[in-house]
């Protein structure tokens, strides 16, 4: 999708810090990491965001949660909180499917 900003972060026209990358997925630092450990993994496809998960599309969903319990492994994060944000209200800035992995200090919950 041409004018939003995760595909511009796939296409390379945005810089970004890569933690994984493979066909279909692709995880880089979040810009303004709220924990010590923050990092998105998102499908190369434009998938608007949880919400647009269908038959069609939720090979890439299994695949992502895949790459997150390897890469967490390989991290050694014992515990982490997996989120996606889905609309304003629950605080989606950015409308390409997310999941933030975010590691390294104590979490609450219910989440404010
Ligand atoms: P959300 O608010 O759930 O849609 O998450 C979007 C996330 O993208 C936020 O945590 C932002 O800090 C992060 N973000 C925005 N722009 C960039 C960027 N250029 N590189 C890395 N992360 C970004």
């Amino acid at each position: 999708m041409s004018d939003c900003l995760f595909c511009k972060i796939i296409a390379g026209e945005i810089p970004s810090s890569k933690v994984y990358e493979d066909e279909l997925c692709y995880a880089f630092n979040d810009i303004a990491p709220q924990a010590p450990t923050h990092f998105l993994v998102i499908p190369k496809e434009h998938i608007g965001s949880v919400s647009a998960v269908t038959a069609d599309n939720s090979a890439v969903v299994a695949h992502i949660f895949e790459v997150i319990a390897k890469l967490a492994r390989e991290l050694g994060l014992e515990s982490y909180r997996v989120v996606s944000n889905i609309g304003e209200q629950a605080g989606q800035s950015v409308f390409h499917l997310h999941f933030h992995v975010l590691s390294g200090r104590d979490m609450t919950w219910p989440p404010g």
